[in-house]
């Protein structure tokens, strides 16, 4: 969802294991995420970030933290290499 180079994290979605609760839209301190028009297999709309606010993500984690099924998160650059295969949306 986002790839910060200049504060070195990415927000990962793992999209088909999200159940499209919006647990993390109302968390996210800084209102940057919503609810969008994609569906995935597991028939729920999945969030997305807002046009334009990538940069106000903070990797504070609520979103991560607040998430029933594990599917959202903050991983720090560096840690990106070891993790192929993770899917980046
Ligand atoms: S890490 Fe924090 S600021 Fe970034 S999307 Fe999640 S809740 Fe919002
Ligand atoms: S909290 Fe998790 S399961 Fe709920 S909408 Fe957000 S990413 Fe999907």
């Amino acid at each position: 969802m986002i790839e910060n180079k200049e504060k070195k994290f990415f927000l990962y979605l793992n999209k088909n294991r999200c159940g499209g609760c919006e647990i993390c839209v109302h968390l996210c301190p800084t209102g940057i995420l919503e609810i969008g028009d994609e569906l995935n297999m597991r028939i729920s709309y999945i969030p997305r970030v807002k046009e334009g606010k990538e940069q106000y993500c903070m990797a504070c984690r609520r979103c991560e933290y607040g998430c029933p099924d594990w599917c959202i998160y903050i991983m720090p650059e560096e840690e990106d290499e070891n993790s192929a295969g993770k899917a980046k949306t």
